[in-house]
């Protein structure tokens, strides 16, 4: 029997008793006073007439006799009482009209006649009315006790039965709300509760079957992760929000000397006090500003039995849990790229430079020597022809004597040892020296320079040869990332004791996150198919922090790139 079934019948038994009860009372009292209504009228208005009568009799007074005898013949209910009020109204008759006393006897006898008869009636209904009574109290006490045991019954039994299976249901959906996927649900009965306890068995099954299904789907896709970093050829940490490590591939397990499977689930912390390499690894994450590390300075690191170079990248890592609005950090991933080819490379191709600069150094300089010899007129005298030939030697001898001291410059700056010569300067020359050089390679695209060199800029003092070197490098990569027909803006400005030069194209941009670090060596932003080696920009960092400066790019997908250069104008 289902529970709403059970709740119908036994309340609307409950009510229907309380009607009973109610009924039964209702009746009883009503006969009760039926009862007492019937002795009040009918016999003891009798009584109360003959008593009258009685003491009329005595008195003497005729007229109230008559009185009461005409209400005592309007007031006739028992047999037999009427034949005796009607002798009584004879013998009366007769009285008044003699008036004899010898009659009065009678009429008071006749009278006793008359009472008794209407006592007897009343003791009769009183009899009555006492089984009324007591046939009342059989039958409320029979319906009141039944309406008691049946609310005593539900007062017991009803409570527990509705709670008691919500209580089980409620505890084993906490139990699914906590994961506990096999838990079920034994109610055992027909009604609206064992269906419930059947459909929630089948909802935690299916959540049970999903859940493993899916489990396993994730262990594969873990399994698949776990491949594809291990495979990778760059080293790589992964570190979850407590930094504990939670995986380390091989290449980094290689790196660090250390066996990845006893890393894992150690606090990154202890382990790096017994491992130099770790412990310069994660100092950026222990000490948040930590100021002596130059993030970008590749590490030397002796890996694969040789000395290489690896370039660091720390990634936090957030996510968004489920039905959550804000970011939840869950840890760190370190990688490592050996950027150890292009080092090698680099510095094979510097120390080429820088071998052949110096060797055609000398060779040039004794030509420019040589040639000057021949203007000597002492050695003899030239015709125009050859002096223009001559002239144009000692031109060309010049302009290789300066490329070759501007190689020299480069390999320098990328050895890390920058030779200034800083003297006063004019800086619209250093710009229109920037132009010249690369006026050709605008050309070819047909890009115009948008020349703004603001009034009252002073000479400052810098490195002329340097700073030329920055600008150039900046308008010809301004150039190179350039769309052809377009504009280039140049500019010189003055701010405080600053000297400001800007580079502006309408190329295609930087996008934000690469904004950083195209100042770093050998980067190159992914995608760029122009030939470039990623050297440039690190090379103007290098020389204008050398003189005391400050490079900084602004840049906007779409909408081109803004190089500024700022170089204090009383330096040094
Ligand atoms: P290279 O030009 O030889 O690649 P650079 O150090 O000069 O090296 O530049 C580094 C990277 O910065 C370039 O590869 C290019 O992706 C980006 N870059 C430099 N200048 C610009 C510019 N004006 N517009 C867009 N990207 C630029």
């Amino acid at each position: 029997m289902n529970t709403k079934t059970k709740l119908i019948l036994g309340l609307g038994l409950l009510l229907f008793l309380i009607i009973l009860l109610g009924t039964v009372s209702a009746r009883y009292v009503n006969v009760l006073k039926e009862d007492t209504d019937n002795i009040l009228v009918a016999n003891y208005n009798t009584l109360e007439y003959t008593r009258n009568m009685l003491r009329a009799l005595d008195s003497g007074t005729v007229d109230y006799f008559e009185k009461n005898l005409r209400l005592q013949e309007s007031n006739i209910t028992e047999i037999g009482e009427k034949e005796a009020t009607a002798k009584l109204r004879k013998d009366f008759e007769i009285f008044k009209k003699y008036k004899d006393p010898s009659s009065l006897p009678t009429l008071r006898k006749e009278i006793y006649q008359i009472m008794e008869m209407n006592m007897k009636s009343i003791s009769k209904k009183s009899e009555k009315a006492m089984h009324t009574a007591e046939t009342a109290n059989f039958w409320i006490a029979l319906t009141g006790t039944l309406c008691i045991l049946i609310a005593l019954t539900l007062f017991i039994n009803l409570p527990s039965n509705i709670a008691n299976p919500i209580k089980i249901l409620n505890e084993s959906i906490r139990q699914i709300a906590d994961k506990n996927y096999s838990q079920r649900v034994d109610i055992e009965s027909d009604n609206e509760f064992g269906d419930l306890a059947k459909n929630f068995n089948i909802m935690a099954e299916k959540l049970e079957e999903y859940n493993s299904g899916n489990m396993a789907k994730v262990f594969k896709e873990k399994s698949r992760i776990e491949k594809l970093i291990n495979n990778m050829t760059d080293p790589v940490i992964g570190l979850d929000e407590n930094l504990r490590i939670i995986f380390v591939n091989e290449e980094a397990s290689k790196i660090l000397g250390m066996n990845a499977t006893s890393m894992i689930g150690q606090p990154v912390q202890n382990l790096a006090d017994k491992n130099d390499l770790l412990r310069i690894l994660i100092q950026e994450i222990m000490i948040s500003e930590d100021t002596s590390v130059d993030k970008n300075k590749p590490l030397k690191i002796f890996a694969n039995g040789k000395e290489s170079y690896f370039e660091k990248e720390i990634i936090d890592i957030n996510i968004t849990p489920t039905g959550e609005q804000s970011k939840l950090f869950v840890g760190y991933v370190i990688i490592l790229r050996n950027v150890t080819e292009y080092k090698e490379l680099d510095s094979a191709k510097t120390n080429f430079i820088a071998t052949v600069s110096h060797e055609f150094k000398t060779p040039i300089a004794s030509i420019i020597m040589s040639v000057q010899l021949l203007e000597n007129k002492q050695i003899g005298v030239l015709n125009p022809e050859q002096i223009n030939l001559i002239q144009s030697i000692k031109e060309d001898a010049q302009r290789l004597l300066s490329i070759t001291g501007e190689l020299l410059n480069i390999t320098q700056a990328e050895s890390g040892k920058i030779q200034l010569s800083i003297l006063p300067v004019d800086p619209a020359e250093i710009l229109n020296y920037a132009i010249n050089a690369t006026n050709t390679q605008a050309e070819l695209k047909h890009i115009e320079f948008d020349i703004d060199v603001k009034k009252g800029i002073p000479s400052m003092n810098a490195d002329r040869d340097k700073t030329a070197w920055v600008l150039t490098n900046l308008i010809s990569n301004a150039i190179h990332y350039s769309h052809e027909h377009s504009k280039i803006y140049l500019s010189i400005s003055k701010k405080d004791s600053n000297i400001i030069f800007k580079v502006k194209d309408n190329g295609d941009g930087i996008p934000e996150q690469y904004l950083e670090k195209i100042f770093n060596r050998y980067f190159r932003v992914p995608g760029t198919n122009k030939e470039g080696t990623g050297l440039g920009l690190a090379i103007c960092k290098e020389f204008i922090e050398a003189q005391g400066g400050k490079i900084s790019v602004e840049s906007q997908i779409g909408s081109g790139s803004t190089f500024i250069v700022t170089l204090n104008s009383y330096l040094h």
